[in-house]
Formats: structure tokens, C-alpha cells, sequence
């Protein structure tokens, strides 16, 4: 069952949705060569504890784990794609291409989002990358409209991506997102045949998140349990909003200069 928010419940959503956008903008500033991904989970961390707010991810338990993540925070890098775990051994440097995703709830409601980030220079095309990933992204929110359907903001990722040489990954997908994390429906990046297509109403929420491949769509995961990584072993990029559909158009909820359509 799909659920849907009362604008006082967006507004709840939009608080976290301030706060991610908050965090992951301070992180941006601190990546460079020689930081740690476990100086980004510290930095974080204690914005999380002095807005008192809610980690969505540290303790969020997953049953193909069969443990609780430790973190605030995912820090995937390179052909790490989704789920990486910060860690004092995972020194930045330049040429990298640093995932980091993070989710919060204020008062039960939550909001999650992801941005890649070049350290230093990075090669031209993993420039394509970032940029195409970030274009799908864009091109999917504009689809979240009432009276469009599901599959118009998957379908727009997965043309973009497929048109400019680049894959999407299909084993992960985005989520609705409310009082739990994750909640329906799944959010695929391409159009799933078999899949549920429903109509966009006013009031459901989803987090959008294209998950691009520069080689083939083929993933695995690594003896961690967690680190989702590309099979052919090149990189990944991974940008994500959660975004209320109002009857006037796409709310950014996790992008502070979308305001309220
Ligand atoms: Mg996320
Ligand atoms: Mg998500």
C-alpha cells in the first residue's frame, strides 16, 4: 500500500529533508585528498545528535546481512556503488569518486538523499558520469507529477543513461519514503515489465535515486555483507532525492532552495 502525506506531514519530512541537505553539503566541503570516510561518519554523527535527530541507517537491519549497519552514513567509492562502510583505513585521494548517501528522521518523519563527489581532479569520464547521473536524476524528478505514472520517472532515467553509453544498476532501486525509511513502492531506474506501475497522486513521497554504472549493470556484494561493487570493476555514481508529488508539482524535499509548489 502506497501512503500518502497531509501537507503538515510533508512539512515534518521537509525538517529532515533540511537537515540531510545540511549535512551532505558540509561533508561536500570537507573531501579532499588524505580525509578518511570515517572523518565524514564523525562530522555527521554530531550533526545528527545536535539536531536531535534520528541516523536512518546505524542499526537499520537487513536480513541479507543478517546484522545492523553500523553507520550514519554510506561511503561508496569508485566501483563501490552502494552500502560502503566508512572506515579510518578508507583514505580519500584525488581521482576518486566518493557516494555518500545518508538518511535522518525529526519526530518520525524522514528524508534521505545521495551525492557523488569528484576528490580533485577526476577523468573525463568519470566527469560523464557524475554529470549524466545527476542529468537522470533532474529529468525524474520533473516527471514526478500527479497523472503521471511510476514508470515515467524510471523510464526517463534509464533512456538517459542507456543514451549516453552508461548502465543502470537494476539489483537496487529507490523507495517510497514516510514514517519508515523504506516504504512502497520500489522505485526502479528502468522500466520493470513485470513490475507495478501505479499513477502519481499528491501526497506520496519518493526518494529517487539513479544508481549509474559506467560499465555493465552487473553488481555484487563484497564479504562484508554490505558493499554492493560493479563486477567489471569500474566506476559508479549515485545521486538521490526524496521528493513529495503536490498537486502543483514536484517539493524537493531534500533541496533547500525547492520550496513548497
Ligand atoms: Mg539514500
Ligand atoms: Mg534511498
Amino acid at each position: 500500500m502506497i501512503i500518502r502525506k497531509s501537507m503538515a506531514e510533508l512539512e515534518k519530512m521537509r525538517r529532515s529533508g533540511l537537515l540531510v541537505a545540511q549535512i551532505l553539503s558540509e561533508l561536500r566541503g570537507m573531501v579532499k585528498e588524505g580525509v578518511t570516510t570515517y572523518d565524514l561518519e564523525v562530522t555527521a554523527e554530531k550533526m545528527m545528535q545536535d539536531a536531535g535527530a534520528k541516523s536512518a541507517f546505524k542499526g537499520y537491519y537487513s536480513a541479507a546481512a543478517n546484522a545492523k549497519f553500523p553507520n550514519v552514513l554510506c561511503t561508496s567509492v569508485n566501483c563501490e556503488i552502494i552500502h560502503g562502510m566508512p572506515s579510518k583505513k578508507r583514505v580519500l585521494k584525488t581521482g576518486d569518486l566518493l557516494s555518500v548517501d545518508t538518511a535522518v528522521s525529526l519526530e518520525g518523519y524522514y528524508a534521505d538523499s545521495a551525492t557523488t563527489i569528484a576528490v580533485g581532479a577526476i577523468t573525463p569520464e568519470d566527469e560523464k558520469l557524475l554529470k549524466v547521473t545527476q542529468e537522470a536524476l533532474e529529468l525524474a524528478i520533473e516527471k514526478a507529477q500527479p497523472g503521471n505514472r511510476l514508470f515515467d520517472i524510471s523510464g526517463s532515467v534509464e533512456n538517459h543513461v542507456v543514451r549516453n553509453g552508461f548502465s543502470v544498476v537494476r539489483e537496487f532501486v529507490g523507495h517510497g519514503i514516510g514514517t519508515s525509511m523504506h516504504e512502497e513502492p520500489q522505485v526502479p531506474n528502468y522500466v520493470d515489465r513485470n513490475g507495478e506501475n501505479p499513477r502519481l497522486k499528491p501526497g506520496m513521497v519518493l526518494a529517487i535515486e539513479p544508481m549509474v554504472n559506467a560499465g555493465s549493470p552487473d553488481c555484487h556484494v563484497l564479504s562484508d555483507k554490505w558493499t554492493a561493487v560493479t563486477k567489471d570493476g569500474r566506476n559508479s555514481a549515485h545521486f538521490e532525492h526524496t521528493v513529495a508529488i503536490t498537486e502543483n508539482g514536484p517539493w524537493v524535499l531534500t533541496r533547500p532552495s525547492s520550496s513548497r509548489p
